[in-house]
């Protein structure tokens, strides 16, 4: 049994009914829970949720202060390639996209690190394009001790891998798995995945199982906000991560929301979600769940990252490049996923993230600590 199994028992178009049929009586049911349900949630991500916001808001605020303290968690993305071997509908590395293709050597790589380093950072993020025979299972084993030698936390957000291969991975340094479904609609999802390993459906969203089989620290999940209607996503997102918890409990998972952004090609989100709307899905999710990790990336506007990072998010990016080499090399090459929105340097965001009374943390303490001991 996996979450494909699982998903088989939902119906989308029955969720997507049901979230919208949700009444005030429903929100308030589920905000006077200590403990909610699934069904709670939908209430929670409701359009009848909406006149509830400041409420949702100052919950949320309360339950992340009191399991996560007062901090943040800082992070950056180092972008390894831009190669990739699938067609995406929404993104700048699909194969047919006429730019620049790159991928990081082991020099490159070091020059990398060393900026990343100096910024202050000690948790990464390495992403890449998906090619399985240039940026696969060959290329992370040389360059993961590598990168783990330099920072306390390592976060991968490439093509899936087979279990074991993750298992040899983990054994190497690596401590979460970033991997988002974009859609959880299998029509959708098939409407955008045109070409290359990324169009079977099953094996992404069987990805997170074989992380938890293969026992990795961490898992991040989500939704590509844009693909198809965010509350029918975001809602099997939490029964996504429902599932996970109850099925590999030893595993923390974080949710991230990207909502889609401009990039090479012509592609057009089919429903935008407001700055309001993405705000009542980070309070859901945190009332759904206080445990969960929330984060949030640059490709959100500085005006909005100021204003909802201390009612319910976890951990954050900063200064970041979506370009391979971004950081050494500051020409402006067509290399990038997507344009980001937030481009203040981390010792601003720092200072911000101070002036709302937070604390910064430059690194996962839980994994550092449990090391120590
Ligand atoms: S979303 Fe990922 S798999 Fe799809 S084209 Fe972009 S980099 Fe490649």
């Amino acid at each position: 049994m996996s979450f494909y199994d699982y998903l088989q028992q939902v119906n989308w178009d029955e969720c997507r009914l049901s979230i919208r049929s949700k009444s005030k009586t429903d929100v308030e049911c589920a905000l006077s829970r200590q403990r909610l349900t699934l069904n709670d949630f939908q209430a929670l991500i409701s359009p009848a949720a909406e006149p509830y916001l400041e409420q949702m808001a100052q919950r949320s605020m309360q339950l992340t202060r009191q399991r996560f303290g007062n901090t943040l968690q800082m992070y950056i993305p180092l972008y390894l390639s831009n190669l990739c071997s699938n067609i995406c509908t929404y993104c700048g590395f699909s194969i047919h996209n006429k730019i620049r293709r790159t991928t990081l050597t082991l020099p490159q790589l070091n020059a990398e690190i060393a900026a990343v380093k100096k910024m202050g950072f000690d948790h990464v993020l390495l992403v890449s394009g998906e090619s399985e025979h240039r940026v696969g299972i060959d290329y992370f084993r040389k360059i993961i001790k590598q990168v783990k030698s330099q920072f306390a936390h390592l976060s991968m957000e490439v093509q899936p891998l087979d279990q074991h291969e993750y298992e040899e991975l983990i054994d190497l340094g690596l401590d979460a798995v970033l991997v988002y479904q974009e859609t959880y609609n299998p029509v959708t999802y098939a409407a955008h995945h045109l070409k290359g390993k990324k169009q079977d459906f099953r094996y992404r969203l069987e990805t997170a199982d074989r992380l938890g089989k293969a026992g990795i620290h961490k898992i991040g999940i989500g939704a590509l906000i844009g693909l198809d209607d965010w509350r029918t996503d975001s809602y099997h997102v939490a029964m996504h991560l429902d599932y996970l918890q109850r099925t590999y409990w030893q595993t923390k998972y974080s949710i991230s929301f990207p909502r889609l952004r401009p990039c090479a090609g012509e592609f057009q989100p089919k429903s935008i979600m407001t700055d309001r709307q993405l705000l009542q899905l980070i309070c859901a999710y945190r009332l759904f769940n206080p445990d969960v990790e929330l984060s949030l990336s640059t490709r959100e506007s500085a005006h909005f990252r100021n204003n909802v990072l201390p009612l319910g998010i976890t951990s954050l990016s900063a200064g970041s490049s979506t370009q391979p080499g971004g950081y050494t090399d500051d020409r402006k090459l067509a290399l990038k996923q997507f344009e980001i929105s937030d481009d203040r340097p981390p010792e601003q965001m720092e200072e911000i993230i101070k002036q709302k009374g937070l604390e910064v943390v430059w690194k996962d303490w839980d994994r550092s600590l449990n090391a120590s001991f």
